[in-house]
């Protein structure tokens, strides 16, 4: 993709082959880009309005699709850094500089740009408030109603651009003043790699509930009390709610550091069915 006027939507009339003309095209929504800026060094938020976008729930992903004036297509997942009613979509992009997609993304869309996107998608790499409504209604009389419908802890877990779903989620658990105790590990190569910096570091000053704890790989900011490397083990094991709360887990970055830290998570006690995974591609 190297031509920004690929971005623009095709119409689903011009697409020729026969046997596609029976598979459903509903669900593919045309975005406007209304609004671009640069979240680190390599990776880029956009803002789309969506036609018809139904709203969506924190965690959900979108198909997104650019076809090249040729015809050809290329499609890839992205998971929306928002939640909620509405027909604004936050994305946030980070460059893999021999990519396909994602340099084209980063560097080339503009303001004004027409995108295709489907969506959203996914239901269980989802987190939603407590409905608060029913927990009063369940009121604290015996069987313990109330109880059972007042969520779990949260244990969010993301590696470099993994965090784009985990802050749809943290954002959707403040806005909603939820007491569910959440916590956020979140590894990053450096300080200039961290995605919605400002905007996490608020959140975690603003709430008693929810818990940010940073991991450098490769470089830390000056003072950091911990030298820069790899979550381990041992550092997991420090840094995340115990299996013996129960939290619901949630793990998003590249393949293999959602493997590896499932594995972890599994040798610590945490429940499989307890443990959200999504996997963004990579190694
Ligand atoms: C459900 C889901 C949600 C996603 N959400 C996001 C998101 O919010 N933000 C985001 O930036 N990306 C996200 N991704 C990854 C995204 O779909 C693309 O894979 C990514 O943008 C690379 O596409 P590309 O065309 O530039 O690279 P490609 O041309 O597909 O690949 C180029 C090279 O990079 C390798 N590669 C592909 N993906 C990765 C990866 N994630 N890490 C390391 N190497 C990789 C490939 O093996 C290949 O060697 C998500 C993926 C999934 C499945």
């Amino acid at each position: 993709m190297s031509d920004a006027s690929t971005a623009t939507a095709t119409s689903a009339t011009s697409e020729p082959a026969p046997a596609l003309a029976a598979m459903p095209r509903a669900g593919w929504h045309v975005a406007t880009v209304v609004a671009t800026r640069q979240e680190t060094a390599k990776a880029a938020r956009l803002e789309l309005d969506v036609d018809g976008w139904p709203g969506n729930a924190a965690g959900q992903h979108l198909d997104l699709r650019l076809t090249a004036p040729d015809g050809y297509t290329v499609t890839r997942s992205y998971s929306i850094a928002s939640s909620g009613p509405g027909t604004r979509v936050v994305l946030a992009v980070d460059k893999l500089p021999d990519g396909e997609v994602s340099p084209f993304l980063v560097d080339e869309v503009r303001v004004g740009d027409r995108l295709e996107v489907h969506g959203p998608l996914g239901a269980f790499f989802v987190w939603r408030p407590v409905d608060r409504g029913a927990v009063r209604a369940a009121g604290d009389g015996a069987g313990g109603a109330a109880s059972a419908l007042r969520a779990r802890p949260v244990q969010l877990i993301a590696g470099g651009s993994g965090i784009v779903p985990l802050f749809a989620m943290a954002t959707a658990h403040a806005e909603a003043r939820d007491l569910t105790p959440f916590r956020m590990l979140y590894s990053v190569r450096t300080p200039d790699d961290l995605f919605f910096a400002e905007e996490l570091m608020a959140l975690a000053a603003a709430s008693d509930v929810f818990r940010l704890d940073l991991v450098y790989t490769r470089r830390t900011p000056d003072g950091w009390p911990n030298l820069a490397g790899r979550v381990t083990r041992a550092a997991l094991a420090a840094a995340v709610l115990p299996a013996t709360e129960r939290p619901i887990v949630y793990v998003c970055g590249s393949t293999g550091f959602v493997e590896r830290v499932a594995s972890w998570l599994i040798e610590l006690g945490h429940d499989a069915r307890d443990i959200r995974t999504e996997r963004f591609g990579g190694i």
